[in-house]
């Protein structure tokens, strides 16, 4: 794949802003019916600060366009899910596995999937864009300065903080901040992609995740929105967990994130007139586990085979029609939400036995 610096014509079938998961399926499929701009604010490869667990929904999609290269799978190549209740020491293995994958790798190994008719500028930032009868005007900044593009449809793929949502004034979704250390491991961590909660940190701490990463161990946080001084926070956290996680070394780099605060089905939207919004950018992601790849994969496919389907005016409605099982799944997952974050809902799951919280956490 090619990187351009600027967008080789001034009008487009399709521009989607965003080169993660949800942004290169949704290019690779509006490909199939004209000419596709991929755009992305950063430059690639892009390095998100990611656990790099892709669930068994995501690697069985991707099988259809290729395999997993072995060499971005890390060390140990699958984890199991582990619910541990850190102040009662409670800890439960569940049969909920993951395949192990370096991120970077990953998105790198998604490009290679672009066919070369997909036109990929980055660094590119969509600032702006307004719809007409016959498509969408949209402002992108470059490394030269603002340049004007044009099309029949625009896929808004760019995350979390989405600025297409911004644009269509659909309400934004607030963001969890998160912290990732990555420690280097003395001897041994656990095999497995640990989940902890505990008390000792405050209200404004939701909970951690500990997942080998080959010769590192990520030590991840996820802290409510607008948490003040999440540093520090993590500071405590590390110490913690270090206590009873002897295996756990220095860390070697932080990195900070935010991740959807997901609180109604009413976050998830697909789009507006000739504007499809995919992955996190729609609200497409588990409220409930914080796993978003799967969900950027599925939606962004579904909106590109939508594009790909017809005319551009009726885009719009066949994604809504296609997407429509995945927002019954996240509204099913909502249910869940008040018993999971409730302190009852925790104590009451130290006492399920591990099948029960194995079969809860597959439908997490
Ligand atoms: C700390 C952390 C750990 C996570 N761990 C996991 C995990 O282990 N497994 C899992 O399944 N999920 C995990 N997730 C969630 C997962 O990373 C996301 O759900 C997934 O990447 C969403 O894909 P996406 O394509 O919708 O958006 P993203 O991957 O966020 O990509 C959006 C892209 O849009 C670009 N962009 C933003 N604004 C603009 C703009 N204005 N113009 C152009 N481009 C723009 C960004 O640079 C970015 O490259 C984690 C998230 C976080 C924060």
């Amino acid at each position: 794949m090619q990187v351009l610096e600027t967008p080789r014509h001034d009008r487009y079938g399709t521009v989607v802003a965003g080169a993660g998961p949800a942004g290169i399926l949704a290019a690779l499929h509006a490909a199939t019916s004209g000419r596709v701009l991929l755009v992305d604010s950063s430059g690639l490869p892009r390095d998100k600060s990611c656990g790099g667990m892709l669930h068994h929904h995501t690697v069985r999609t991707l099988e259809r366009y290729d395999r997993i290269p072995p060499g971005i799978v890390l060390d140990p190549r699958t984890v199991h899910f582990r619910y541990n209740d850190w102040d009662r020491r409670i800890t439960k293995t569940t049969t909920l596995e993951f395949l192990n994958v370096s991120r970077a790798g990953f998105d790198e190994w998604l490009t290679t999937l672009l066919p070369d008719t997909v036109d990929v500028v980055a660094p590119c930032e969509l600032r702006d864009f307004r719809q007409s009868p016959s498509g969408v005007d949209i402002t992108l900044k470059t490394r030269d300065g603002d340049v004007a593009v044009s099309s029949d449809v625009l896929v808004g793929a760019d995350g979390a903080r989405s600025q297409v949502r911004r644009v269509l004034e659909v309400p934004s979704t607030a963001t969890y901040v998160t912290l990732q250390d990555f420690c280097t491991v003395q001897e041994s961590v656990a095999p497995v992609f640990d989940c902890i909660y505990m008390r000792d940190i405050g209200d404004q701490y939701a909970y951690s995740y500990v997942v080998p990463k080959g010769p590192t161990a990520i030590v991840g946080s996820v802290y409510y929105p607008k948490t003040k001084h999440p540093w520090e926070k993590q500071d405590l956290t590390l110490d913690i967990l270090r206590e009873r996680m002897p295996g756990l070394g220095p860390s070697v780099k932080r990195e900070a994130a935010a991740a959807l605060y997901l609180r109604s089905p009413d976050d998830v939207v697909c789009g507006r007139g000739r504007v499809l919004l995919a992955g996190e950018a729609g609200g497409f992601m588990s409220p409930t586990s914080g796993e978003g790849i799967s969900y950027a994969v599925n939606t962004g496919r579904l909106a590109g085979e939508a594009i790909g389907a017809g005319d551009a005016a009726g885009a719009l409605s066949r994604y809504a029609a296609a997407v429509e099982p995945v927002r019954r799944n996240i509204a099913r997952k909502f249910r869940w939400l008040p018993f999971m974050e409730s302190r009852a809902g925790k104590y009451v799951a130290g006492f399920m036995p591990e099948k029960l919280v194995s079969k809860v956490t597959e439908g997490l």
